[in-house]
């Protein structure tokens, strides 16, 4: 069955769907995006993805053409419209079309493209989340401005079919001997004092919304975390290492460079908040 897309105010068959090769998205990357996970049908913790994506427009003076409540209409209406009741909702905003290739802003009166497509995958029952992922290392080679949420994408591309090429799942960005993130996902390790440690936030690694909630869910349970920048030497020293985004949730790091992380499996600490992750979604969304 072809899927509904949204395309500026238009719910069309994908096939139907078409955006201007003028477009800036297109000729720049000049655009944000969210993706939010979709359990029983409904939209998970899309409160935080729509504050950030209110964030990136604001940091590139990015104008939404739609308010808040109309955007998450259009979200449920893709929803109700695809059957979808398991995955992931795709939303992009780019600056629009002028009629040409030109660096400048376009003026003010230049409509913004909002785009919106679904996607059907299982989330709670994914296979890497019981099986675990394998990571290699790659330099993170990314701008300055992580933390906005671009589709400026090419440097993760490139580090994932790097992995690939190497056997591994996924790639663990490393700057300055510190690992910022994975490829799409925020990197976290588990110390052998089974203390949880992810990176703070700044400029350098996107605000995962998954991040923070697993942060705050570490608080509630008891679970001892800092946020503070780690080095590959302690992945390899680490006891666990897990990654986090919407759609994978946790996934464990069972494996980095060709070695073991820990005994090579998925560890407790990681499947324990995993498990206590999907309570709080099936709580959300029942
Ligand atoms: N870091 C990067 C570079 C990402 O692309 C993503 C998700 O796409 C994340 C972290 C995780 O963010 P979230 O938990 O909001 O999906």
């Amino acid at each position: 069955m072809s899927r509904i897309v949204y395309v500026n105010g238009a719910y069309l068959p994908e096939q139907d769907a078409k955006v201007s090769i003028f477009d800036r998205g297109f000729l720049f990357s000049d655009a944000v995006y969210e993706v939010t996970a979709v359990l029983n049908g409904k939209l998970l913790e899309n409160e935080g993805h729509l504050s950030r994506l209110m964030r990136s427009c604001a940091e590139l003076q990015l104008r939404l053409p739609v308010t808040a409540t109309e955007l998450e209409n259009i979200q449920n209406e893709l929803i109700a419209l695809n059957q979808l009741r398991e995955g992931a909702l795709y939303l992009q905003l780019t600056r629009g079309c002028s009629g040409d290739r030109e660096f400048d802003y376009p003026p003010a009166y230049v409509t913004p493209t909002l785009v919106l497509f679904t996607q059907s995958r299982p989330v709670i029952n994914s296979v890497k989340a019981q099986t675990g992922i394998s990571v290699v290392s790659v330099e993170d080679i990314r701008w300055g401005r992580r933390d906005i949420k671009t589709v400026g994408l090419l440097a993760p591309c490139m580090a994932k079919e790097y992995a690939h090429s190497q056997g591994a799942d996924d790639a663990f960005l490393v700057e300055d001997g510190m690992v910022t993130e994975g490829s799409a996902c925020n990197a976290w390790i588990v110390t052998c004092a089974g203390v949880l440690v992810t990176r703070p936030l700044s400029n350098r690694i996107l605000h995962g919304i998954t991040r923070k909630s697993l942060l705050l869910l570490a608080k509630n349970h008891g679970i001892p975390f800092e946020e503070r920048a780690f080095s590959l030497e302690e992945v390899y020293s680490a006891s666990e290492a897990f990654i986090s985004s919407a759609t994978s949730f946790i996934w464990p790091v069972v494996n980095i460079d060709g070695k073991p992380v820990g005994e090579g499996v998925p560890g407790p600490v990681t499947q324990a908040l995993r498990k206590i992750y999907i309570d709080m979604a099936l709580q959300a969304t029942a």
